[in-house]
This record gives structure tokens, C-alpha cells and sequence, in this order.
């Protein structure tokens, strides 16, 4: 049986398992999956480095020839 807790953001309870520990307004918080994508933008997550943001990639960039 599923450990259910509550979402930080939505306050939703959720299987613990499908709650993301993500960084939120500088603190960490546990939210679900649905908050996970319609707070993307608020959101940091500690484990991967944002791609979307400054590296730009050389590489990609070339062969889209
Ligand atoms: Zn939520």
C-alpha cells in the first residue's frame, strides 16, 4: 500500500514515491507530478543542471545543417 503524503505546492496527498524533492522559492519541497509541470518555470531542480539556459551547444547548432 502507497505511503501517501501531502504535495508542498498543492497540498494534494500523492504516493511519496511519485513526489519530486525539488528546489522551490529557495527551499525545498516535495510536489507532485502534476505541480512538477505547471510550476516548471518556479521550480529548480538540485540534481540536473538546467540545459535550457546559457550552454549553448556548438555542436547542435551545426548539424541542423
Ligand atoms: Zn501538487
Amino acid at each position: 500500500m502507497a505511503v501517501l503524503a501531502p504535495c508542498d505546492n498543492c497540498g494534494r496527498h500523492t504516493p511519496i514515491y511519485r513526489l519530486a524533492g525539488v528546489i522551490l522559492d529557495g527551499g525545498v519541497a516535495r510536489l507532485c507530478p502534476r505541480c512538477v509541470s505547471s510550476e516548471k518555470e518556479r521550480i529548480e531542480t538540485p540534481y540536473a543542471p538546467r540545459t535550457d539556459n546559457g550552454a549553448i551547444q556548438p555542436s547542435t547548432s551545426r548539424e541542423v545543417w
